[in-house]
């Protein structure tokens, strides 16, 4: 059997037995009194006996780890008669840089950092070593939502290096700066979420957040009323087809797969023998969001390329596909769709679900993983692959089970559930855009306060 792990805690000291005698007799409680794993990083003077004799009591019998950073030279940073808290100070800050590098290498993977009263700088350095959401095996709770397991946490937040991360924390404090927030949502969609935000909400408590809260959503589009040319002809292909019979397969407007899921997604379209309208794009590598900021122009010869050799004239019955982009909202509120199988950026979420068609959740990049999670777990709208799309390819059997599902219904359940569900949402949707509907309510609240 594996020994239990240590809890491990690093205590930082700055020069100065007033400092270090209590960091030291503080490490040695933790090791004597609660069996933890110490690391003492002390910045040492150097100078006198006593530290030197102190720091060996750490050492003998063994208690802690201790790391001994000698105080840098500071001459050329302060003036002969600069009080010692100042030296203190500069001492610590040009001492940081030495306590990044052991504290980023430090294993295992620290439970706390306690510094001393000169060693507050080292607090942000802590945080940048704190555990990562990849590391975390348990559910993240996060205040009035259900728990989140991290792996639908995206990404780039779960990796605190990752610039990503920065700037959502930036995002995350800059919503704290404005007089209210308008969610694209409505009320009976989440009102557990809502409620925790709102003053006196238990995420509201922990974001020391005190501004309102407006559900105004679902802000989607209509479907065009002036279609191009592209758009009529894929509607009277539309038309042509039974009513909830074909799947839809978008991945947004900047979604991409690699090329061995293309041909995967092929065949799984195929296998199940199901209608569909793909809006396809060339394969990208490695990088779901590819597509973001460009506007692509391939035809389908050079999308066919990378399909399966002979899909596009098998399939030519069954199926439409359409390159780079077609106009979602005119497709999805066509009576011939049945299903869709989305990115689930939150745009086409809503548009899918204030639809009532059901998805197949094939979450890419950005919070996707998320709706995806709330899709299929909450509201019970959609399937969701096994595996995470960007991690591993969907083979083709899973692909065709799914767009079944979709499609068809579930064999042993009578009817089809997950349309069912969409249709409820739909309904709860157009109400709160009704008149007295809870959106059209909060969105005159907000008018009533800029027209002041
Ligand atoms: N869209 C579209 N045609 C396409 C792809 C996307 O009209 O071929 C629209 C879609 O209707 C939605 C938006 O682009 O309104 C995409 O937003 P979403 O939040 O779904 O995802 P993102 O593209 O931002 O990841």
């Amino acid at each position: 059997m594996e020994p239990p792990k240590l809890t491990h805690v690093v205590l930082v000291s700055s020069p100065g037995l007033g400092h270090l005698i209590p960091v030291i007799e503080l490490a040695k409680r933790f090791v004597l009194l609660h069996n933890f794993k110490v690391t003492v990083i002390a910045v040492t003077s150097k100078t006198s006996p006593a530290e030197a004799q102190i720091l060996n009591s750490l050492l003998t019998p063994s208690l802690c780890h201790l790391i001994d950073i000698p105080s840098p030279d500071i001459n050329a940073l302060v003036a002969q008669n600069d009080a010692v808290v100042t030296r203190l100070c500069v001492v610590m800050s040009e001492a940081k840089l030495a306590i990044r590098s052991i504290l980023s290498e430090i294993t295992p993977l620290p439970s706390a950092v306690i510094v001393d009263l000169f060693s507050t700088e080292t607090i942000p350095i802590a945080r940048e070593v704190e555990g990562q959401y990849v590391d975390q095996t348990e559910p993240i709770k996060i205040p009035g939502c259900k728990p989140v397991r991290p792996e639908n946490v995206f990404e780039p937040m779960q990796d605190r290096n990752d610039r990503q991360y920065t700037e959502y924390l930036k995002i995350g404090k800059g919503i704290l700066q404005s007089d209210g927030v308008l969610v694209n949502t409505w009320e009976e969609l989440q009102r557990e979420e809502l409620e925790a935000l709102r003053e006196g909400g238990s995420l509201s408590e922990a974001l020391n957040m005190k501004i309102p809260v407006y559900a105004v959503g679902p802000l989607v589009r209509e479907p065009e009323l002036e279609t191009n040319s592209s758009t009529e002809s894929l509607v009277t292909w539309l038309d042509q087809q039974p009513s909830q019979s074909v799947v839809y397969v978008s991945f947004g407007s900047g979604g991409t797969i690699s090329s061995e899921q293309m041909k995967e997604l092929a065949w799984g379209l195929e296998l199940s023998e199901q209608r569909f309208l793909w809006v396809v794009r060339p394969p990208i590598e490695g990088i779901a969001d590819a597509a973001f900021f460009t506007t692509g122009s391939s035809g389908i010869d050079e999308v066919a390329k990378y399909l399966p050799d002979g899909f596009v004239s098998r399939t030519r019955e069954v199926g439409l596909l359409v390159p780079d982009w077609a106009q979602q909202v005119t497709i999805l509120s066509h009576r011939s769709i049945g299903g869709f199988l989305s990115h689930c950026g939150w745009g086409s979420t809503l548009e899918s679900i204030t639809n009532g068609v059901p998805l197949i959740a094939w979450p890419l990049y950005a919070e996707q993983r998320m709706n995806a999670a709330l899709l299929a777990e909450e509201l019970g709208v959609a399937v969701r692959p096994r595996v995470l799309p960007t991690k591993k390819v969907v083979h083709r059997e899973e692909i065709a089970e799914m767009v079944r599902k979709v499609i068809e219904g579930v064999e042993s359940v009578k009817g089809n559930r997950l349309r069912e569900r969409a249709k409820e949402v739909q309904q709860s949707s157009m109400k709160a855009l009704s008149k007295g509907g809870s959106s059209l309510v909060s969105l005159s609240q907000v008018a009533n306060k800029i027209s002041g």
